[in-house]
């Protein structure tokens, strides 16, 4: 089977790694790829915006399927495209990705389907939106409706921070994903993320994954993409897993069927473990990212047949099998992220970190020159380890940290640190 991948970071060099190792796979082309993804496939300056030259190059290379990693292509409908050319493609179509593309779209689903979430209003208008704040009183959530590159979200936990995050939105912030703005309830718990796997009607969760937002230790200073993650977690147990399933994403996959507009693909909860149980903040519609540099280490199946059998509404007999040994990545950055960072500065090492027993090194943003690894991005390195604990797989990753060559880079040191505390 001819396979074409699209995207460019950490997520997309675990999913080559694992897409390279299925029996199934003739050939696979990355869009546009990175200088670590390059060692699993080949890659193609295909412009991902531009779904004619995807469906063009699908066409010409006789490709049988697409796996969209990033969201942007998703909420762009490229997988609507594709397979109205013909091409059978791994995601939610343009109206199933508006779980993501659309806070307010996914505020009504819970409504309409009495899926657990916080209190909201909608609003066009930065005078309404003022009058509701005012009466809500803060703390409270600000957030942009559309897109916004994991910047759209402002949790003020003052009067004065929400109003200044109303009108950041309105005044054009984040351009088209502004004009319209959810606020919503400050919700208080702990934080997790959940994965399933769905196929329109069926939803397999994934093993269960948390990543550390924060860009310092002890979680401090600005949020990031995300610093690292590891796999398993503690806190969902199998209480709460049920929970998740049963009142949070069962019904959203029965209710987007239930609309015409099944949703096919990884459904991706930003739930918070309130006292009032597990109430759903955010979807995100694709695997995560860097949650997925640890699923895929994780996952013992093939992952082909499972990303078709989502395609093919045949996942309810579908057994995916993942590997008992934690996970976990330490994301490697350029000095300055979240903020103002230098490309093209040149890592070494990064042979000589893999051969650390257990470890796997995926690159983020890395460009090849003349023979060396150069920095190309914010994140740039997702370096992830298996260990019979989660405190082998810590300390095989940051040995492997240790050995890799990049002085204008850094991490964080305590990535798993509240698994660790609870013992
Ligand atoms: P996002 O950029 O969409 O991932 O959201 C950023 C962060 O905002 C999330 O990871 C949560 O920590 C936080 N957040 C979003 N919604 C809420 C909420 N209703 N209550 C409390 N925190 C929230």
């Amino acid at each position: 089977m001819n396979i074409l991948l699209l995207g460019s970071g950490g997520r997309e060099h675990a999913l080559a790694w694992k897409i390279a190792a299925s029996p199934l796979l003739t050939k696979l082309w990355c869009a546009p790829g990175n200088a670590g993804i390059a060692r699993e496939a080949e890659c193609v300056a295909v412009d991902i915006t531009d779904h004619a030259a995807v469906i063009g190059f699908c066409k010409t290379n006789k490709v049988d399927f697409v796996v969209v990693g990033p969201e942007t292509p998703l909420v762009a409908g490229v997988v609507d495209d594709l397979a109205a050319a013909g091409i059978k493609a791994f995601g939610p179509g343009k109206a199933a990705a508006q779980l993501e593309g659309s806070k307010g779209f996914t505020k009504v689903l819970c409504t309409e389907f009495d899926i657990p979430t916080g209190a909201y209003g909608r609003f066009t208008s930065a005078d309404d939106a003022l009058a509701y704040l005012r009466a809500q009183g803060a703390p409270i959530v600000v957030k942009a409706d559309g897109l916004a590159a994991g910047k759209g979200v402002v949790v003020a936990m003052t009067l004065a921070e929400a109003e200044a995050a109303i009108a950041m939105m309105f005044d054009g912030a984040f351009g088209a994903a502004g004009t319209e703005v959810v606020i919503e309830e400050f919700l208080e718990g702990r934080e997790i993320s959940f994965f399933a796997l769905c196929d329109g009607e069926t939803a397999i969760p994934l093993a269960s994954a948390q990543d550390h937002k924060r860009v310092f230790d002890h979680d401090e200073g600005p949020n990031t993409g995300g610093m690292g993650a590891y796999s398993p977690t503690p806190f969902v147990t199998p209480e709460i897993h049920d929970q998740i399933m049963a009142r949070i994403i069962l019904p959203t996959v029965s209710g987007m069927k239930a609309r015409g507009t099944p949703f096919r693909g990884v459904l991706y909860a930003g739930v918070m473990l309130t006292a009032k149980g597990p109430k759903l903040f955010e979807y995100n519609v694709r695997f995560g990212d860097p949650e997925t540099q640890v699923h895929m280490l994780r996952m013992m199946s093939d992952i082909v047949p499972a990303l078709l059998a989502a395609c093919d509404g045949q996942l309810r007999n579908f057994d995916l099998r993942w590997f008992p040994d934690p996970a976990l990545t330490v994301v490697m950055a350029a000095n300055g992220y979240p903020g103002n960072y230098a490309k093209g500065t040149r890592i070494d090492g990064l042979d000589d970190a893999a051969t650390i027993e257990g470890v796997e090194i995926f690159h983020a943003g890395t460009i090849a020159r003349d023979g060396a690894i150069l920095a190309n991005g914010g994140r740039v390195l997702n370096v992830c380890a298996m260990g019979k604990t989660v405190r082998e797989a810590q300390s095989r990753a940051y040995a492997a940290v240790d050995r890799i060559k990049w002085p204008e880079g850094f991490c964080r040191r305590d990535i798993a640190w509240q698994a660790l505390e609870q013992g």
